[in-house]
């Protein structure tokens, strides 16, 4: 006895009413293009569910984690398929089905059996009373909970045979990307952003990214970092497109120009600049960033508001409210904390003054931005112009 098929369950595309088939479709058309490298499936829609079919030997492990990385999933559920639906064969097969599932039989069941097939001589109801029974009477440590059952035993009985299925892994939750836009991230090789990005992605966002470097003062093996960064959050998203923008003119100019208490801000400000420009072109319909209020200097409310004010776009940060320990918490989840940890210079981290303002005043920045008026237009030109695109899966 083998898991054949896996059940998919997904829960807010169930309310999108009229909407619901253009969801679902593109939930199939996801889940395809993920199991790819794990084999040969067939993915239906029947009866209001999505079905994942092997047609071929499959490696059960990874299909499950590539399926636990398609959002718009809640609940995967290793299905068995049998062939013979005669009732002899389906009570050896629940019987079966119960031993291979759970070697400890210490527990409460309930037996959920629907018939598909509406010509199958036996009614549900008398079907869940002799599967039960006969359960009970091959392990009597199981007992019966029709209320709250350890085991919610679900049998589904078709014209080309039957299905028996129980267990449930937990899926991402979201939507299927692709039902919602796009944006654009602001990827720096931190811990924040890449968690920033997975949040958005997973409200069915398709996803691109931006990363400022600063060659020479930031290293291949630093942008190398966050092409990896990309690369793990790809896994969820599908692939993204990577713009690396080369900022060291115009961080050397401000650098030269500029109070250095300002640095910071002034160069944030150029960066959300230069990333809503690349998202205009990119036809995305806004911005993210991992920023969470009050973590470091440019992020208090003061600094947001004036890195703010140079956009024209929706910014989203989905870690705004989230204490550091959370924002890793997911990091580990996901899979880019180890990457993000790597000790790589960052180039914020080089032109940083020892004491940057925490309550800048618009005006007041905005009449050290004018000392940059003569140069800024033309380094702004050559940042956009010198663009290199990479797309990482
Ligand atoms: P992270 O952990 O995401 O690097 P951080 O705590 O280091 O964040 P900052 O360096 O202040 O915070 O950056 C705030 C946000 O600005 C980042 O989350 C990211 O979205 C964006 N950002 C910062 N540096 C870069 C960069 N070099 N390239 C692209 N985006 C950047
Ligand atoms: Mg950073």
């Amino acid at each position: 006895m083998e898991y054949k098929a896996f059940m998919i369950k997904y829960a807010e595309i169930g309310t999108k009413g009229k909407n619901r088939y253009v969801f679902e479709d593109i939930l199939c058309k996801n889940i395809r293009t993920r199991l790819k490298k794990c084999g040969e499936f067939t993915i239906k829609k029947e009866y209001g569910r999505i079905y994942v079919v092997a047609e071929a030997a499959y490696d059960y492990e990874d299909t499950v984690k590539a399926l636990q990385s398609v959002f718009g999933i809640v609940g995967i559920c290793p299905v068995v398929m049998i062939e013979d639906t005669g009732f002899e064969n389906l009570k050896q097969s629940v019987i079966a089905y119960m031993d291979m599932c759970y070697p400890d039989k210490n527990k409460t069941f309930k037996v959920h059996t629907r018939r598909s097939d509406k010509t199958y001589p036996i009614p549900s109801m008398e079907m869940n009373s002799e599967l039960g029974h006969v359960l009970l009477e091959a392990y009597p440590q199981l007992s019966v909970d029709v209320h709250a059952p350890d085991i919610l035993l679900q049998v589904e009985v078709r014209q080309t045979g039957a299905y028996i299925y129980s267990l449930v892994i937990a899926g991402p939750g979201g939507l299927p990307i692709g039902t919602n836009g796009s944006a654009m991230l602001l990827l720096s090789g931190g811990i924040d952003s890449p968690v920033a990005g997975y949040m958005i992605a997973k409200r069915g966002v398709a996803i691109n990214a931006v990363y400022f470097h600063a060659p020479p003062y930031t290293s291949d093996r630093a942008k190398q970092k966050v092409v990896d960064l990309a690369r793990l959050v790809s896994a969820y998203t599908g692939p993204i497109r990577l713009h690396i923008v080369n900022f060291t003119d115009i961080q050397m100019a401000i650098y030269e120009n500029c109070p250095h208490e300002e640095l910071t801000i002034i160069m944030r400000r150029y960066m959300m600049k230069i990333a809503e420009a690349i998202a205009e072109q990119e036809d995305c319909l806004g911005l993210i960033t991992g920023e969470s209020i009050g973590q470091v200097a440019s992020q208090t409310m003061h600094s947001l508001y004036v890195t703010n004010e140079v956009c024209h776009m929706p910014v989203f940060r989905p870690c705004i409210g989230m204490d550091k320990q959370e924002i890793v918490d997911i990091a580990e989840k996901i899979d880019t904390y180890e990457t993000s940890i790597l000790p790589y210079e960052d180039c914020c981290t080089i032109f940083v003054a020892k004491h940057p303002v925490t309550k800048p005043r618009l005006a007041k920045i905005k009449e050290s931005e004018a000392l940059l008026s003569e140069i800024i237009g033309e380094l702004y030109q050559k940042a956009l112009d010198t663009l290199e695109t990479v797309t990482v899966r």
